[in-house]
Order: structure tokens, then sequence, then C-alpha cells
């Protein structure tokens, strides 16, 4: 703007920068080509060179850093994608919905199962204490602490299985009653106690039943007790099925009928006393009955004894029978002298 001002005033003012512009304006581009200039001319006007340096370096100063921003740019891009796919395993709660829980347990809070995140306390344990057999456990998942108590043995008693005429000494523990000590199995070879007889009524009936139910016939038959009429007497039952087949009772002498009281205690009667209207029933009851009392004794030889008894007594191993037929009415006893 300046130089087309000064134009008016002359050659004289144009300044030394001036005149040389046209030179090599003219020297520069004689054929009118703008942007080819020749090398040799470059140094005739170092500013001019300097500019174009100036500017050809920030054009490519310009494009590396366009280049270095394109660059830079994928680079975030990329590293931003990434971080985006990246929180939901970097930052898990951030992002789950928590629909699917596990429960608190004893030791871990409510928990998500997908992210991990918890809420709540633990339930902390559930503790039953220590038994004989089994140490302190937690009722929820088993775990256990210290030791069992281990059993307290108390003294010995003699205990008896009826149905298997079989006997011997045990000892249980004083805490939980569980046999922790058995010793002298035997087997009982006679129910003839000291003037009565060993077993009690209820042993009896127990054994009675086995019998029934090894007799040919008589799976259906049972003996069972009852108080009686007056209400304090124990009564022997002998059904067959439903159908009542004979009654009897437990005698402690001749005439005194045990006390209902009486049914568990052992040398207490001396004397089974049983009546029937059915020779059948009386036939059966007393094979049973011979084979009860005395456990020596097979099937066979209770039926000899049962047809030996038949209106005379005898006496077998310590035991008289006796089974009394008279007018469609039987009568059966088996006693201690
Ligand atoms: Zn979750
Ligand atoms: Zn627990
Ligand atoms: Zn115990």
């Amino acid at each position: 703007m300046d130089n087309e001002m000064k134009e008016p005033n002359g050659e004289q003012t144009h300044s030394a920068s001036d005149e040389q512009i046209p030179n090599i304006e003219g020297k520069q581009f004689p054929d009118g080509a703008d942007d080819a200039p020749s090398p040799e001319n470059r140094p005739s006007n170092e500013y001019d060179v300097v500019c174009k340096k100036e500017e050809s370096d920030s054009l490519l100063t310009k494009a590396i850093h366009k280049l270095g921003g394109k660059k830079r740019a994928a680079i975030a891009a990329t590293a931003i994608v990434a971080v985006v796919f990246c929180l939901p395993t970097l930052f898990p709660q951030l992002f789950c919905t928590h629909k699917l829980w596990t429960n608190a347990s004893c030791t871990s809070p409510r928990t998500c199962k997908s992210c991990g995140k918890t809420e709540g306390e633990p339930l902390g344990h559930e503790w039953e204490e220590a038994t004989c057999t089994v140490p302190k456990t937690c009722q929820r998942c088993g775990k256990t602490d210290g030791k069992p108590l281990g059993h307290q043995p108390g003294s010995w008693t003699t205990e008896v299985d009826y149905a298997d005429a079989t006997s011997k000494e045990i000892r249980e523990c004083e805490k939980c009653g569980e046999v922790v000590d058995t010793r002298n199995e035997k087997e009982i070879t006679s129910f003839l106690g000291d003037g009565s007889f060993s077993i009690s009524p209820e042993g009896f009936i127990e054994r009675l039943n086995e019998e029934f139910s090894d007799i040919p016939n008589c799976s259906n038959m049972k003996a069972s007790y009852e108080l009686d009429d007056s209400g304090t007497g124990l009564e022997l039952q002998i059904k067959n099925g439903s159908t009542l087949a004979g009654i009897g009772g437990f005698f402690s002498d001749s005439s005194s009928q045990l006390l209902f009281s009486y049914l568990g205690s052992v040398n207490c009667f001396k004397n089974i006393v049983m009546y029937f209207e059915n020779s059948d029933y009386a036939a059966a009851t007393a094979l049973a009955t011979i084979q009860a009392i005395d456990p020596t004794l097979s099937f066979s030889d209770a039926k000899q004894v049962g047809a030996a008894c038949v209106d005379e007594p005898i006496v077998k191993n310590g035991i008289t029978y006796a089974i009394v037929a008279s007018n469609g009415e039987y009568w059966l006893s088996a006693r201690i002298e």
C-alpha cells in the first residue's frame, strides 16, 4: 500500500528495496512463470527466500502437524474406544444391573454374581452345641469347631432280648443314652427263676407272638394285654385276626391274678392260665406257650409235651404243663410247682 501511494512522487523516492523488486521480478520470472524460481536467482533476494522458506516450512510443519494430528486423533479415538469398551471390565459395578445375587452365607454377604458387588453383612454361623459324637457344628454350612465331647459310660446293666432269648451286659452313655459297651452276650436257656418265672409278662407275650409267627397257619394269631374288668388286673388276650380266640392271666400264686402294674416285672408270676372255646386255638396257643416259656424246646418237642399233658399234667425242665378239655372249654396252664 505504501509503495502505491509513493509512486506519483517520482523514481528518486524509490527505496532500494523497491528498485530491487522489479529487477528480481524481471529476472526471476522472465517468461511469466509464477512459482518456478531458478536456483541461481535465490541469493539475490534473501528476504524473499526467507519468506518462501518460512512459508514452505510452515506448510511442511502444518502438514506434519496435520499428519501428526491425524495420527494423534486416531490414537486418541482408539484409546477412547478401548477405554469405553474396557470400562465395564475396569469398573464392572458401574455398568451392572445386579440382577443375579448369591444369597448371603455364614461368611459372605449377599453378592452380585456378575460384578461381585456385596450388600449387607455375612449371616454368621448358627452353632449347635457339641454332642458326645459330633463337634460344635454350624447348622447352616456344616463348619465344625473343636471336638466331640465323647461319651460318659454309666454302670453295667443286663439287657434281655426276649424274642431271641438272648441277654447281654451293656453300658449306656449317661449323657446321650447310646450303648457304648457290650459284654457277656449269651443265649437264655431257661426262664425258670427262684420259685417264679424270670421273664416279665410283657416279655412272655413278646415271645408268644414270635412263636405264633413260626407255627404253620397261625400267622394271624396274636397275643396282647389289657386291663381286666376290675381295672387293676393284667389280662392276656389271644386273637386270630380280629377274633378273640382266648383270654388268660398271670398268677403270682394259685389264686392271685397279677396286677397290670407288673407287666414289665421279672420274677413276679409262677403260673400262666389261658381259656379257649375252640380246640384249634387252644392247640396252637399251647404249642406257642410251651416254646415261649422254655427256649430250649423245638416245635416237635412242644408238640410232644402238648400231646402228653392233655388231661394229665406233665413236668418238663421244671415247668408243669396241663391242658384240660371239658364240654367245649379248654384250659391251658404252665406253672412252677
Ligand atoms: Zn452386579
Ligand atoms: Zn456356618
Ligand atoms: Zn454319649
